[in-house]
């Protein structure tokens, strides 16, 4: 590669209803999600489906051609007092920063902030994802809001922590 910039991959926001019965996502409802490449470089099509619907689709379907595919839950609205700290909320900030980016220089800062907010409970794993370049990423869920991240991933082995530590605490000031 001449360039380290790639384009940003942007996960599709979650359907208001099942992709096959119309069933509305309420809260609490638990559902399937499925990415799949699309003709556009760096967007991906995203379908979900209610429980029932995934269940009798899920024979029929080609798991294969899917670059992706997780269970999750809409969120219960919760009380403002849940709102992030100040210390995750810049955190949240700074890891959305990254991807935006997404330079090589910025694949380690991402993979250690997704980690952090992963701990705090702020985002969900959901599965990993094969990009198009051969490399693994992660997929993360924002817990208040559904965005989904796609974060990628670093051998713990090339990870320089102290320096990524001294780079992450500058911008925590
Ligand atoms: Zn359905």
């Amino acid at each position: 590669m001449s360039s380290s910039v790639v384009f940003q991959i942007e996960i599709p926001k979650r359907g208001s209803s099942c992709v096959l019965c119309q069933e509305h996502f309420g809260p609490g409802v638990e559902f399937h999600s499925t990415l799949k490449d699309s003709p556009d470089q760096g967007i991906y099509l995203r379908q979900d489906y209610c429980l029932s619907c995934w269940k009798k689709a899920t024979p029929q379907l080609d798991l294969e051609l899917f670059r992706s595919t997780w269970k999750s839950k809409v969120p219960i609205k919760k009380e403002t007092s849940d709102l992030p700290k100040q210390r995750d909320a810049r955190a949240m900030y700074l890891l959305k920063e990254a991807l935006k980016g997404d330079r090589v220089d910025d694949y380690a800062e991402t993979f250690i902030l997704a980690m952090y907010l992963a701990r705090k409970r702020l985002i969900y794993f959901r599965q990993d994802l094969l990009l198009e370049d051969g490399q693994k990423a992660a997929l993360y869920e924002v817990a208040q809001s559904e965005e989904m991240l796609c974060v990628r991933k670093v051998a713990p082995s090339t990870l320089h922590i102290e320096k990524i530590q001294i780079a992450l605490a500058a911008k925590f000031k």
